[in-house]
Order: C-alpha cells, then sequence, then structure tokens
C-alpha cells in the first residue's frame, strides 16, 4: 500500500470533538472546502471544532499535503449525522489556483481516499447504491443535506474533472493507467452570467409565459431543449420562480439548467439572509461565486421586497445574486 504522510500537528486532542465511534464502515465521504488551501482550514477546523460544528478527519492540500483534523473511526461533523455515523473517513480537498499544486492535490485525494476505502473494507465506488466513496452531493440527494461538493461546485468548474472522470479514478486510481487524469486548465469561467439553457422540458418545448401567468401561444416551438437564453431578472409568475428573455416573456426555471439549484452570481459572494431579512454574517464566504446549491422552487420566499431562494433552514440567497437574476 502506498505510503502517506500525514501532518498531524493541527489534530484534535483527546476530549475534542466527537467521542462517539461510527456504527459501522459504509463510507467514505468527498467533499472540498470552498476556500483555498488545506493548513489554514485544517487550522480553521482545530480552532472552531466546538462553534462551528464541523470538521472531518482529513484535509489535502497545498501541493498534495494530508493535515489530520478529527480522528479516523470516530464520527466527523461533516454530513448530517446518519452519515457522520457510518462513515470512518471524511476527506476534504482544499482549494488551489494553481495547476501544479492541484494536479499533487487531486492525485493524493484520490489514492488517500482508496486507500482509506480499502482499510476500513469499503468498495471503491463512486456514488452508486450500497456502500461506497460518496460525494456529498449524493449525501445530500439521497440522504439529507444541500451541499453540492466536490464536483459540481469545484473540480469540474474549475479543472474540468467530471462525475465520471472521478467515478472512473477512484475506481482505477491514478497509479495505474494514469492516462484518465487530464485536468483541463483553470478556467476562466466562460460562464455567461445571464445565461440559462432549457432543460428537461418536454421533447415539444415549454411554454413561455407573460407576467399576468398567461401561456404565450407557439412560444414552445421556440424554447426547445438545449438552446439558451439571455435572462435579466427573476420573478414569481404563478407562483414559480420564472427567468424573464424578452419584455413579458417568462420561461420556468424548472425546466432550465437551473432546475433545482442555484449558482451564485456575485464575484465577493453572498451573504444570505434568514427568513426575517437579517444578514448571516460572513456566510459569503460559503456562498462564493458559482458555487451551486440545491434550492426547490418551492423553498421560494419574498423577503423585504426580494425574491430569495432558499438553501438551508433558514438561509435564503437573493435571487438577483444568481445566475440570470440580473447581476453583472
Ligand atoms: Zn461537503
Amino acid at each position: 500500500m502506498t505510503e502517506f504522510n500525514i501532518d498531524t500537528s493541527l489534530a484534535l486532542s483527546d476530549g475534542e470533538g466527537s467521542s462517539k465511534r461510527v456504527d459501522s464502515n459504509k463510507y467514505i465521504v468527498l467533499h472540498e472546502t470552498t476556500n483555498n488551501g488545506a493548513w489554514n482550514n485544517a487550522h480553521n477546523e482545530k480552532v472552531n471544532w466546538a462553534t462551528q460544528e464541523a470538521y472531518v478527519q482529513y484535509i489535502i492540500g497545498d501541493g498534495g499535503k494530508i493535515y489530520s483534523v478529527g480522528s479516523e473511526g470516530y464520527q466527523a461533523w461533516g454530513a448530517g449525522s446518519y452519515v457522520n455515523a457510518n462513515s470512518p473517513v471524511q476527506i476534504e480537498l482544499a482549494r488551489t489556483d494553481d495547476e501544479a499544486t492541484f494536479k499533487k492535490d487531486y492525485a493524493t485525494y484520490v489514492e488517500f481516499a482508496r486507500s482509506k476505502a480499502k482499510q476500513f473494507g469499503i468498495p471503491c465506488v463512486l456514488d452508486e447504491s450500497g456502500n461506497g466513496v460518496k460525494t456529498h452531493y449524493w449525501v445530500s440527494k439521497n440522504i439529507w443535506g444541500n451541499h453540492t461538493d466536490p464536483v459540481q461546485s469545484y473540480l469540474l468548474p474549475h479543472w474540468g474533472i467530471t462525475q465520471e472522470q472521478l467515478a472512473h479514478d477512484i475506481a482505477n486510481g491514478l497509479d495505474g493507467d494514469g492516462s484518465s487524469f487530464k485536468p483541463v486548465t483553470p478556467i476562466t469561467p466562460q460562464v455567461s452570467r445571464d445565461v440559462v439553457t432549457i432543460q428537461g422540458g418536454p421533447a415539444t418545448g415549454i411554454a413561455g409565459w407573460n407576467s399576468k401567468g398567461e401561456i404565450i401561444k407557439g412560444s414552445n416551438s421556440t424554447f426547445v431543449n438545449g438552446t439558451s437564453w439571455k435572462a435579466n431578472h427573476i420573478q414569481l409568475v404563478n407562483g414559480l420562480p420564472m427567468y424573464q428573455v424578452s419584455t413579458d416573456e417568462f420561461i420556468p426555471k424548472k425546466y432550465t439548467d437551473q432546475a433545482g439549484i442555484i449558482t451564485i452570481n456575485a464575484i465577493a459572494g453572498v451573504d444570505a439572509v434568514n427568513s426575517k431579512g437579517e444578514k448571516w454574517n460572513n456566510s459569503s464566504t460559503t456562498f462564493s461565486d458559482m458555487s451551486k446549491w440545491q434550492s426547490l422552487d418551492n423553498g421560494c420566499k419574498v423577503i423585504n421586497n426580494r425574491l430569495c431562494f432558499q438553501v438551508s433552514t433558514d438561509q435564503f440567497i437573493d435571487a438577483f445574486y444568481t445566475i440570470g437574476g440580473g447581476n453583472k
């Protein structure tokens, strides 16, 4: 087995973190930190575990370094109570903007996850049913939560690594043929901040609506799957969030690439608010530019006359600061 150098200088001491052992060894959970640097993220978890109530066993980054925080085999606080109780190891990948650093980080992340899976008798299979290696996004979809890391939030938008690529690498490793690992140059996002693409609609196309909530006859032949539209505003029409695509024409969010999610559209990130409109201070580091969050249409709420999308029980994001919301 590959030997890994683990830096334990930021590990939680006896008496810090959860004292509960895991109930079973079902999952290895993969996360990303949402901000740059492994040491500072590990340090943050070490210093703040008691108040921030989030930490994992290992954080990888800074050019392939591994920092331990929580103890493996004991519960971490990373993915909700059920998954925490059944995951002997959860691993966060720290972000970087440097390609050489990323290559080392990603290779270590994959190999270390595989090694821990083998150690705990967990299959090196990503996001299938049953035991295995799981992305936090899989956990959100299948068990609990609303995070989309690490693929949708970081690996794909920053480095072009798809879910399929990660699954392939977790299954096969990077030491074997290694050929699957071809990170693309960092994307200076060619993301258009005001464009949505229709998807998931019927083959005959989706209807456009006017602001009074009436169907615009014949518009479905225009709004067919795979076509992209400039949107400059989001509002509720018939109680559903819709993108304005021309003067008085709107298309439902649920038939676009933003269905069930929001993508933050604010260079400096955006602070969430609670249902009373009070800011969650410093949450903009979490709700960073281009990060994606699960948000269902029925969680929309007008707060202080602003349409907001729900991202957790009492956290809402102003629709203006999402793709297609109008922020330029
Ligand atoms: Zn996560």
